[in-house]
């Protein structure tokens, strides 16, 4: 049985201490760090649960999923911002662009091609991070480091995308340490790729979507102004959807 909104609640509240932990050792205002609740797998109702906690989006991870669980939510509750975060194909672009308000999983020019044309289409802005594959994990969607400026080029010369900042995913390790170790790494990189890219674009790039439910301490260390919890809110997913 999915969990009831107090549990929900009492969750949230710990993580959201352990996010101003987190920025306050860092030197941070913990306002900076936005929590987005990963609602994937989980049941529409979770995304009510959030709207009535005060907490402003939820990050799903599939196109249909989402779309589905968008109609399905109370209109009652204050209005939530939907942002993909998982892999999206160019053939999903137009549907995405129509029911999500931010794709984080911009990765390739192929993508914002379409994505371009669909927002142009809709005569909607639509707001995209550009995922970077920043721990070099094979096993990880996400653009090269080195692509950055180039897909960022590709992001601004389309009129209806606004490229609000980055967004990366850290490769596990086989061991506590090991993950602990590439998190940061990974983390770090990101944000010395977004102050570098912003520098040399004048643009502010604000957003660094960084951190999950493991390692959003060592993001939040690293400059991460958002943080996509899933795990330690709804609790373990029953299968792990495929990208
Ligand atoms: C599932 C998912 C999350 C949340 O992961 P948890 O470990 O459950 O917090 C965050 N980001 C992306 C891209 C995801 O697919």
């Amino acid at each position: 049985m999915f969990i009831d909104y107090q549990e929900f609640a009492r969750r949230a509240d710990s993580i959201r201490s352990a996010i101003a932990a987190a920025a306050q050792q860092a030197g941070r205002d913990p306002s900076e760090v936005e929590l987005l609740p990963v609602t994937k797998t989980h049941p529409a109702v979770a995304a009510d649960y959030v709207a009535r906690y005060g907490l402003h989006g939820v990050g799903e991870n599939r196109v249909q999923e989402g779309v589905e669980k968008r109609a399905q939510t109370s209109t009652a509750a204050s209005p939530l911002r939907w942002e993909l975060i998982g892999h999206l194909q160019s053939n999903k672009a137009k549907l995405a662009a129509q029911h999500f308000d931010r794709i984080q999983s911009v990765d390739s020019d192929k993508l914002i091609q379409h994505l371009g044309r669909a927002a142009t289409e809709l005569g909607k802005t639509l707001p995209v991070l550009l995922q970077i594959n920043a721990g070099n994990d094979p096993a990880k969607f996400g653009a090269e480091i080195a692509h950055a400026p180039r897909l960022l080029d590709a992001a601004l010369a389309q009129k209806y995308l606004q490229v609000d900042g980055l967004m990366t995913i850290a490769p596990l390790g086989s061991n506590a340490a090991e993950t602990t170790a590439h998190a940061a790494r990974t983390f770090t990189t990101l944000r010395l790729l977004r102050d570098d890219l912003a520098a040399r674009y004048r643009l502010p790039l604000r957003e660094l979507s960084m951190g999950m439910t493991g390692d959003f301490a060592i993001a939040i260390a690293s400059g991460s102004t958002m943080v996509r919890v899933g795990t330690a809110l709804f609790g373990p997913r029953e299968a792990a959807p495929a990208p």
